[in-house]
């Protein structure tokens, strides 16, 4: 069984999933908290309806790109400002990690 996202809306995790009569054979979840609005759907989510999210998955993607280029960036002034530094100041923990 695939895991259970939390809930969209209010990042619960969801009730379920449990099993109705019919259709036979699917799960369903619902949102845990009777303060959201998911938590009022007849019936909830089948599991494979609350678990697709396209545009939220795209965005988590994304978000990790970027998240390691800003970690890759970062990496690279922080050698940047060691090199700089210990030239100007003739200092001898030079990085030597960008002499190629
Ligand atoms: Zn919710």
């Amino acid at each position: 069984m695939s895991k259970i996202k939390p809930c969209p809306f209010c990042k619960e995790i969801p009730c379920g999933p449990f099993t109705i009569e019919w259709p036979p054979h699917n799960s369903y979840v619902k949102c845990s908290s009777n303060h959201c609005e998911l938590y009022h759907k007849d019936g909830g989510f089948l599991l494979s309806e609350w678990n697709t999210r396209p545009i939220e998955d795209a965005l988590q993607s994304q978000i990790d790109r970027l998240t390691n280029e800003r970690d890759e960036a970062r990496e690279l002034a922080k050698t940047f400002a060691i090199n700089f530094i210990s030239k100007k100041h003739k200092l001898p923990w030079e990085n030597k990690t960008d002499e190629k």
